[in-house]
């Protein structure tokens, strides 16, 4: 699965990334924030800003990637911030990084990726999205207060074995329970979290137009900075109904601006696999991801950018 990295190569790498970037911002460090269901850490890098003062400190934003075993792009994106902050930002991260404590986490389920890894990438989406425990970590999500679901495909099952299972119960699993507790602690002012691959920009469902609105100026501002891909915004919904998805409990639980983002495009993955028998990894993931990198950074960063000119999403 060359040029992704192995789980032990990507530790490694997070390593690297963080020494390099604390010899030029000082305070970069790598924080264990939890352990996963086969106890392999749970990271997150925290970069300082240089706005932080004695007295206050910077909003601090979210960027988090891979909670479905296989997509590994949002990993290579998530790191691919870090990276590119250190050599030569583009002008959105870098003022971003002016204005923000940035917390980069990449890799929200290192069981399911230690597992696509050992396969190969071969697989159902079943056996390699989940984490350990055969969970969906993005239908594990608390729906928010007064909330129903969705009784639609792709709303979370209550089946063990189906590719949306949802769990027992909402943060059964030690993963998205661990980060709910960063978010908490954290109370970052805005999130991107990072999926493959459909090209498009997902924000949370919200139960005003005001938010709806605000969402798609925030869309506007990514997708104007992507510089050869643009995604497609699936439009704000307004709506009482919810999945048990991550940027829904952000938003209404957390008060966080939050989106999910599809990376790749479907017409680039149709591209490398059509008429091929492919491992699944391959419909998921660019078979060269740097030109995805290189359109993805500079987006995520202006979502964010254009987040800290808005007051705290409101629960
Ligand atoms: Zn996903």
């Amino acid at each position: 699965m060359i040029p992704y990295p192995s789980p032990e190569q990507r530790e490694l790498e997070l390593v690297e990334l963080v020494a390099r970037a604390s010899a030029t911002i000082p305070g970069t460090e790598l924080i264990e924030y939890g352990r996963s269901v086969e106890q392999r850490p749970l990271h997150v890098v925290r970069v300082p800003s240089p706005a932080s003062t004695a007295s206050s400190v910077a909003p601090r934003v979210l960027v988090c990637a891979n909670t479905h075993g296989p997509e590994f792009i949002g990993n290579r994106v998530c790191v691919g911030m870090l990276a590119k902050l250190i050599d030569d930002p583009p002008p959105p991260l870098r003022q971003l990084h002016e204005r923000a404590e940035l917390w980069l986490a990449p890799c929200l389920n290192p069981d399911g990726y230690a597992r696509t890894h050992a396969r190969d990438g071969a697989g159902t989406l079943a056996q390699l999205r989940h984490n350990h425990r055969g969970v969906d970590l993005n239908r594990n999500w608390p729906l928010p207060t007064g909330a129903r679901r969705l009784p639609l495909p792709g709303a979370g099952s209550p089946t063990p074995g189906d590719a949306t299972y949802r769990g027992p119960s909402p943060l059964s699993e030690p993963e998205t329970a661990a980060l709910d507790q960063l978010l908490t602690t954290q109370k970052f002012h805005a999130s991107a979290n990072l999926h493959s691959f459909m090209g498009t920009m997902f924000p949370p469902r919200v139960r005003t137009r005001a938010a709806a609105m605000a969402y798609a100026r925030l869309c506007a501002a990514l997708r104007q900075a992507q510089p050869h891909t643009r995604y497609l915004r699936i439009a704000s919904r307004v709506f009482d109904t919810f999945t048990g998805e991550q940027e829904d409990h952000q938003h209404h639980a957390h008060g966080c601006w939050s989106i999910c983002v599809e990376c790749f495009s479907v017409r680039a993955s149709l591209a490398q696999s059509f008429g091929r028998r492919v491992p699944l990894f391959w419909r998921f993931n660019p078979r060269d991801p740097q030109p995805w990198v290189d359109n993805d950074v500079p987006g995520v960063a202006a979502f964010l950018l254009a987040t800290l000119d808005l007051p705290p999403a409101h629960p």
